[in-house]
């Protein structure tokens, strides 16, 4: 059985066509599909004939709600879906106001082991599809019944370690007779994969890249960040460099403020001197505690920010959405698995 939510419209049309059908019946069902019809049945401008072949031949994914969690502080949403195979993975609803935006995974864990990050304390179990990232869109906002209009990929997982399907999937949200979400209205974010901003630097997309820096030395980075051992963090701002070079994008560095660990004067000054060259905004995010982690939460963040602007560069401070929720990164699926595993052990 095929997954054909994660068919771009062309191959849909092309395995319709080898079922003789004509070619504007691919567009009939790609339309279905990305307006959440979650059975072939329900299509019913396609003869009952036609339904049942492709029943026979495809499968529609489609999550269902294990946990929704809403903000009383400020109406963030906190979806766990759980996903055909039983795995179960998060998507967080955000009102901002430049629109509503939904921060979605894109991987099953991860496996990058940053010190301080919740999704990755269980390792990566697998990739998502295209078709269940589309169903995070989807799905949020046909339960929330609110309209969608910017992506963030910075849930959990890393986009870079699964870059085909990424790609598919932003073909897939950005086309016009789907969710028809422009790339400007999209960020991708990354912990520094340096040969996969590479291959998204060519592909000259209008996509906002966010390189999660929370270092500009390699000692301290490589302490908090594994990935900082095989792609350092030098050799990361020359890829930034060239990559604003080739898109003309300016790029987001995302910088979570941890005590005594990345939030001294000098390590400001640091971030200066490499983005030399090219417009950059830096985001300092206040560190969201895991209880497991022995990284505590930076005091120094207004401090962090004035030097930066000392400098001459954007500095912002993310301001700390649904924090009577488990709004934290991956902290949400990582309880719901404890919950789990206690309830087998008793
Ligand atoms: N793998 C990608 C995207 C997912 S993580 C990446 O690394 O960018 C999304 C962002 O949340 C990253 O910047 C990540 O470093 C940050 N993050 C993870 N755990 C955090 C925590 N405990 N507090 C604050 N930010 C955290």
């Amino acid at each position: 059985m095929t997954d054909i939510k994660s068919m771009t419209l062309e191959e849909i049309t092309g395995a319709l066509r080898e079922m003789g059908e004509p070619a504007f019946r691919g567009k009939q069902v790609f339309t279905w599909l990305h307006r959440g019809a979650v059975s072939f049945d329900a299509m019913s401008n396609l003869s009952k004939a036609l339904r049942e072949k492709l029943a026979a031949a495809y499968t529609i994914t489609a999550p269902k709600v294990a946990c929704k969690q809403v903000s009383r502080l400020d109406g963030t949403m906190k979806y766990l879906w759980e996903l055909g195979d039983g795995n179960c993975i998060e998507t967080v609803l955000m009102h901002y106001h430049h629109g509503n935006t939904v921060c979605i995974s894109s991987q099953v864990g991860c496996r990058m082991g940053c010190a301080f990050c919740a999704s990755t304390l269980g390792g990566k179990v697998r990739n998502l599809t295209a078709s269940e990232m589309l169903d995070q869109v989807l799905f949020t906002q046909l339960d929330s019944g609110e309209t969608i209009s910017n992506i963030v990929l910075m849930g959990i997982g890393e986009p870079l370690d699964n870059l085909d399907t990424v790609l598919r999937f932003l073909e897939l949200v950005n086309h016009p007779d789907g969710l028809h979400i422009g790339m400007r209205h999209i960020s991708l974010s990354t912990c520094g994969l340096i040969p996969g901003i590479r291959r998204l630097g060519e592909l000259e997309l209008q996509l906002t890249l966010s390189v999660s820096l929370h270092a500009p030395d390699s000692e301290t980075r490589s302490r908090i960040m594994p990935v900082n051992r095989a792609y350092n963090v030098d050799a990361l701002f020359e890829a930034c460099h060239w990559y604003f070079q080739k898109t003309g994008r300016r790029i987001s560095f995302e910088y979570a403020m941890i005590d005594g660990v990345n939030d001294q004067d000098w390590q400001a000054d640091l971030i200066a001197q490499k983005v030399r060259g090219m417009p950059a905004h830096v985001n300092l995010i206040p560190l969201n505690d895991v209880r497991e982690s022995p990284w505590k939460p930076s005091r120094r963040i207004a401090a962090f920010q004035k030097r930066l602007e000392e400098h001459g560069i954007t500095a912002t401070v993310r301001r700390s959405l649904g924090g009577d929720i488990d709004a934290a990164c991956g902290q949400l699926r990582k309880r719901a698995a404890e919950a789990q595993r206690e309830e087998h052990l008793s």
